[in-house]
């Protein structure tokens, strides 16, 4: 059964990246969101991917929800047209409340802080500390090594099967959508040398 999803947490780099592909990516999933009349809930930031999602979703008349700690606020300034700011003491806070904002997570590129958002949604999967799927959005094979990690744990007895199947990459926004609405979440325990 799908499910209707309502509202998007896209985790994203706050550089732009080398390549200006990035950036188109970034563009059309901020307008496709809006398109659905999906709310993109993100980091608040106006730099880099973070910036070109909300402006294409909020250009295309959709609603942005940034959270972003005090503390960042003056190396990554906010977003001035979000429909809504939520300032938060720390990171640990912004993280719990951008996943309690949101449906589902959608990864696109970005750095080290993309990277620990992004796992930390799918390991909570695994725990059943949530049912909320994550997806990659793999513009020019930018995910295939970190693909290639999560068969490596399947393959090494460190991950299931079944909690990798929930993890979706694909290079098209509009199938990631899908993919995100059609997650049948798990039931399979982490815990491999336990048995099932
Ligand atoms: P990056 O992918 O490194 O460009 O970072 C993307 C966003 O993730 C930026 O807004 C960072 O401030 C944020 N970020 C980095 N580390 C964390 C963390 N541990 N918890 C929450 N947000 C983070």
């Amino acid at each position: 059964m799908p499910t209707e999803l309502t509202a998007v947490c896209v985790f994203c780099g706050c550089n732009r990246g080398a390549h200006p592909r990035y950036q188109r990516a970034a563009e059309s999933t901020g307008r496709l969101l809006a398109g659905r009349g999906i709310a993109l809930v993100y980091g608040g930031a106006q730099s880099g991917l973070m910036g070109a999602v909300a402006d294409a979703a909020l250009t295309a008349g959709g609603t942005v929800i940034g959270v972003l700690p005090r503390g960042m606020a003056s190396r990554e300034p906010p977003h001035e047209r979000l429909s809504e700011l939520i300032l938060v003491d720390t990171m640990h806070e912004r993280k719990a409340l951008m996943a309690d904002r949101s449906d589902a997570f959608l990864a696109l590129p970005g750095g080290l802080g993309t990277l620990e958002e992004a796992a930390e949604t799918i390991s909570w999967n695994q725990l059943g500390l949530h049912a909320k799927p994550t997806g990659f959005l793999n513009i020019g094979g930018f995910f295939d090594p970190l693909r290639a990690q999560f068969d490596h744990m399947v393959d090494e007895a460190f991950v299931l099967p079944e909690h990798r199947a929930g993890i979706h990459f694909d290079d098209r926004p509009e199938r990631l959508l899908e993919l995100l609405a059609g997650f049948d979440p798990p039931r399979a325990h982490k815990w491999i040398d336990q048995g099932p």
